[in-house]
């Protein structure tokens, strides 16, 4: 299940949710520390293409 970095627009706060994509589309993502809705995501880059042979 993939993680998604958001922050809040509010007070700056960075947070994450884990969730399924189908999850995504209807969730209504609030900022844990303010509860506001004026969040964005983030890009978060945790797949490191690594196919280097040696
Ligand atoms: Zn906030």
């Amino acid at each position: 299940m993939p993680v998604y970095e958001f922050q809040c627009m509010d007070c700056k706060k960075t947070f994450t949710v884990k969730m399924s994509v189908m999850e995504m589309e209807k969730a209504n993502i609030t900022c844990p520390k303010c509860g506001s809705k004026n969040v964005k995501k983030m890009i978060s880059s945790f797949h490191t293409m690594t196919s280097k042979k040696s």
